[in-house]
């Protein structure tokens, strides 16, 4: 029987990140993966007429210097592709059209999104009472503080890009947990921002250099990187299409079965860390804890469809000079958001042409399982019509449906981590990391994952050698 220190279950950035770190920290890891590829949402694709396609998440944004120092590493700091300009011009919706959001004081001052009624509400969230609970929604939380007009027209809009949720039943505590922290101590949000406590305060004092946020992705398109780990590892530390059907504890070791080329094989290892979605670590933990299993399972997702289009330069008449437009919910349109890949990232589109991406669906407008590949392309064409100002058909089209796209942070999330932290400290050896967990975007994924190897590995430190292989 094979015997790891850690097997890490999931091929996502999640996954691969907690297992190189353990790997760099000299354990002996093994990552079991069910897909074709490793990078489970991050996909890329290159069309023949050389478009780079991202068929799910398509932009990083840090400040990490240790994820840097990561990609250094890995050898893919040529591979790199910063954003420009562009990347800090972003549109929200308004009356059908992309009107641009403003990111200096005077800009704001004077944008359009909102009125002048909503603008001045806004100055009045240091005095707006603070109101302690348990938690409270996204939408009730941002409406009370900054009201509602600012909470339609901006908060709404930026909710449904990054997490495709319902402000309506987000939890804030669970979503924003600095912000609501902010207002239980200042009793507001613009205070407490200012004011920080004295112990995070101290901990940024003492923090390595500071980087300023970059927007980034890779010459192949965002799966380079998750690629790029799993060749340093190399097959005999990454299995491919193997899935872990069973996951048993007995006498401190713990034993996974996997199917892997067409039977079943167990491994054994001294840790183990899940890093699939939700709904599939539930079923692993179900024989362990029934309570954990049913918080794991109570995590909804939202369903989402991309469509990447591809067009001659000469067919959009929109200048496309910026990241892309995002739709508040009130403008009733099926998009998420509108995004202009090769602006973004010039690369990623040939010579005189341009690429967009349509992010449709979301919690508030789900992809249905009888909405059509064909009709969801003409959907996004057609928006692409109705907001750029495209015409004529696109040359190229890549699409990709996600029904369990991104996890929600709804109410009651905070309780069910809380089921997962209990089953952890009752089985040493199990951890659970992913999307659902500390934040969906793929840079918190990978702090997170880092963050939970460092302390795996720390458990290592004094131990004997790995156990006897038989
Ligand atoms: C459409 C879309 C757009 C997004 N856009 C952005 C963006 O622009 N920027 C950003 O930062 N984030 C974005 N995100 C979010 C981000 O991509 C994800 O939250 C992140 O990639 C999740 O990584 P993960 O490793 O936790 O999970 P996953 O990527 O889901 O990986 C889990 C892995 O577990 C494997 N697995 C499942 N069951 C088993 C089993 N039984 N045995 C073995 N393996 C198993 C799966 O095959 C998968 O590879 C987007 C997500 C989506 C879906």
């Amino acid at each position: 029987m094979q015997t790891y220190d850690v097997v890490i279950v999931g091929g996502g950035i999640s996954g691969l990140s907690a297992a190189y770190t353990l790997f760099k920290r000299g354990l002996e890891v093994l990552v079991i993966e069910a897909g074709a590829e490793v990078g489970g949402a991050m996909k890329s694709v290159t069309s023949p007429e050389g478009y780079i396609f991202d068929c799910g998440p398509n932009t990083l944004a840090t400040k990490e210097p240790r994820m840097w120092a990561q990609f250094a590493d890995l050898g893919l700091t040529d591979h790199m592709v910063v954003s420009g300009r562009a990347g800090k011009r972003r549109y929200f919706l308004k009356d059908g059209k992309p009107l641009e959001i403003p990111n200096d004081p005077i800009g704001m001052a004077r944008m359009q999104h909102v009125s002048w009624a909503g603008k001045l509400r806004v100055l009045r969230e240091p005095f707006v009472p603070r109101q302690t609970g348990s938690d409270e929604s996204v939408a009730g939380f941002f409406g009370r503080r900054i009201g509602p007009e600012v909470m339609t027209r901006m908060i709404d809009p930026f909710v449904a890009g990054v997490y495709s949720g319902d402000p309506a039943k987000m939890s804030i505590k669970a979503t924003f947990p600095a912000i609501w922290e902010a207002e239980q101590r200042a009793g507001s949000v613009i205070k407490g921002f200012l004011k920080k406590p004295k112990d995070a305060a101290a901990k940024s004092a003492v923090k390595g250099p500071k980087m300023r946020s970059v927007t980034f992705s890779f010459a192949g398109g965002i799966a380079t990187w998750p690629k790029a780990i799993a060749r340093t590892l190399g097959p005999q530390r990454v299995w491919q299409q193997s899935r872990v059907s069973d996951l048993f504890h007995e006498a401190g070791i713990w034993r996974l079965v996997v199917e892997r080329d067409g039977s079943a094989t167990t491994v054994e290892t001294r840790a183990v860390i899940l890093a699939t979605p939700a709904y599939v670590s539930a079923e692993l933990v179900a024989d362990l804890d029934a309570q954990a299993a049913a918080a794991l399972r109570g995590i909804p997702y939202s369903s989402m469809a991309v469509v990447n289009l591809g067009y001659r330069r000469s067919q959009v008449a929109h200048p496309l000079d910026g990241f892309g437009v995002l739709a508040p919910s009130c403008e009733g349109r099926n998009f998420l958001g509108l995004l202009w890949s090769s602006s973004l990232f010039p690369p990623f589109a040939p010579a005189g042409r341009v690429s967009t991406i349509d992010m449709m669906g979301g919690s508030l407008n789900p992809i249905r399982d009888e909405q059509t590949r064909e009709e969801l392309i003409a959907q996004a064409i057609a928006d692409n019509e109705a907001v750029l100002g495209a015409s004529g058909p696109p040359e190229v089209v890549n699409f990709s449906r996600w029904p369990k796209a991104l996890p929600q942070y709804n109410f009651g999330h905070v309780e069910r981590i809380a089921a997962l932290e209990r089953l952890e400290r009752a089985r040493p050896g199990l951890y659970f990391v992913g999307s659902y967990r500390g934040g969906v975007g793929v840079p918190k994924c990978w702090k997170n994952a880092v963050e939970l190897a460092d302390r795996v590995a720390g458990t290592f430190v004094g131990q004997p050698e790995r156990i006897a292989t038989e």
